[in-house]
């Protein structure tokens, strides 16, 4: 039987590990369990690159976890003396004029960030072009640019954070996934993995992204599983595309879904992805495929908004997973009825940016305490009802 631990983490995705080391850091001993190895292959966590973004339309609290988070990531980036968030500005292409009723998200988002003290910088059809030549400024002739904001290098990220909560005294326990719960008298008593080993702790968190429900079947009638297609293009020019020249964007995202990001320095390549409703899946028996109809209309995106990509080869696509709650909030709160269990989960497509601040709010709510941000990701009954927290997600 393993080493008792004060705190059991299940799930090395970016809830996880942020919690565990934070936890680490307040002097608790740690344990951590993760199928295969982190990053894992299927983690949402795991990709190339994750927007960091404070525009969240009216929402004033999601732009202030993301302002700290970005004061974070700039620390980690000097901390780990590597540049593991790409402070590239972010870029919000809009269709109609800014004024004008259609482009909500990008206005409130405007006020919101501007209560904030930060200025965005509005660009004309002429501006946009002459500063982002591939953008086709017929489709969206106006724009608004924060400096503030960018990218993070997602899988690259974990593996940092994975070595460092190591270096510090987190016991990663790789290749065991989290399979029976011992639940006595309303107390986790012990977690057995499929692999046939036993841990046991003092408390468990629950950080298993899209596999949290299956773990605690009552959080399935508020958490399912979707599925988001990302598309990998490699330009024949990437020069216009590099950040510097190119910065993370939306394209008139709250009525399209549409966002990308410039061209990863290692490999020239630019990603792309979808932020909409998705798929309902399985996380572990439904297949995880990007359909033809979906390139299709990638392609027909791409013609109409990035002409000079029209014909470029898209040379990956993935099928990636969100944790989606009902109401699109994040899920972080100690179970009701089992009193050493906190659950930390329900990224719903827009966590891993905000990683720094769930890390902190998980292993304060795990200890018993409060976060100044904790209320709203509470446990809470939900009804389905269409609409969603993030003002960017395109929602039919
Ligand atoms: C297509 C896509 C695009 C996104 N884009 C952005 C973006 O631009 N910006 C942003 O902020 N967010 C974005 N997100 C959301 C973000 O990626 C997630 O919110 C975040 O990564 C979730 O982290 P997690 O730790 O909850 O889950 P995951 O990263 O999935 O980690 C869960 C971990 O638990 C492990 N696990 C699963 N089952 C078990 C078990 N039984 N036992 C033990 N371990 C287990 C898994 O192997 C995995 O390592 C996006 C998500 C997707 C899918």
């Amino acid at each position: 039987m393993a080493k008792k631990y004060d705190f059991l983490v299940v799930g090395g995705g970016i809830f996880g590990i942020s919690a565990a080391i934070e936890l680490a850091r307040r002097k608790h001993s740690v344990g951590l369990i993760n199928p295969d190895s982190i990053p894992h292959h299927l983690a949402a966590s795991t990709d190339i690159s994750k927007a960091v973004r404070m525009e969240y339309g009216p929402d004033r609290e999601y732009a202030e976890m993301a302002e700290i988070s970005i004061r974070r990531w700039r620390e980690w980036n000097a901390f780990f003396s590597d540049t593991l968030y790409h402070e590239t500005g972010f870029l919000m292409l809009c269709r109609k004029p800014l004024k004008s009723v259609d482009q909500q998200y990008e206005l409130k988002s405007i006020e919101t960030v501007g209560e904030m003290g930060y200025a965005h910088e509005h660009l004309d059809k002429q501006q946009l072009k002459a500063r982002y030549p591939v953008v086709h400024t017929e489709c969206f002739p106006e724009a608004a640019f924060n400096p503030v904001g960018g990218f993070a290098e997602s899988s690259r990220i974990i593996e940092k954070l994975a070595t460092y909560a190591a270096s510090i005294g987190v016991k990663i326990h790789e290749g065991q996934t989290a399979e029976f719960l011992g639940i006595t008298h309303g107390r986790l008593e012990s977690i057995r993995t499929r692999e046939g080993h036993q841990f046991t702790f003092g408390h468990a968190i629950i950080a298993a992204g899209a596999h949290t429900p299956e773990l605690i079947p009552d959080l399935k009638p508020y958490i399912r599983a979707t599925g988001h297609p990302v598309f990998w293009v490699r330009p024949a020019d990437t020069v216009p595309f590099m950040s510097g020249n190119f910065p993370v964007f939306t394209a008139d995202i709250a009525h399209t879904g549409w966002y990308g990001f410039p061209a990863l320095p290692s490999s020239g390549v630019v990603k792309f992805g979808k932020h909409a409703q998705g798929l309902t899946l399985h996380p572990e028996r439904d297949e995880r495929r990007v359909t033809d109809s979906e390139v299709a209309d990638f392609r027909s995106f791409l013609k109409e908004s990035f002409p000079v990509l029209a014909n470029a080869p898209v040379v990956y696509t993935r099928r990636c997973l969100y944790t989606d709650t009902l109401d699109g909030h994040f899920w972080i709160d100690r179970h009701p009825d089992i009193g050493n269990l906190t659950i930390s989960t329900g990224g719903s497509g827009h966590g891993f940016k905000m990683g720094p601040v769930i890390g902190e709010m998980t292993a304060d709510v795990a200890e018993g305490g409060k976060h100044n941000f904790s209320d709203r990701y509470s446990w809470r009954h939900l009804e389905a009802n269409g609409s969603t927290a993030d003002a960017a997600r395109h929602m039919q």
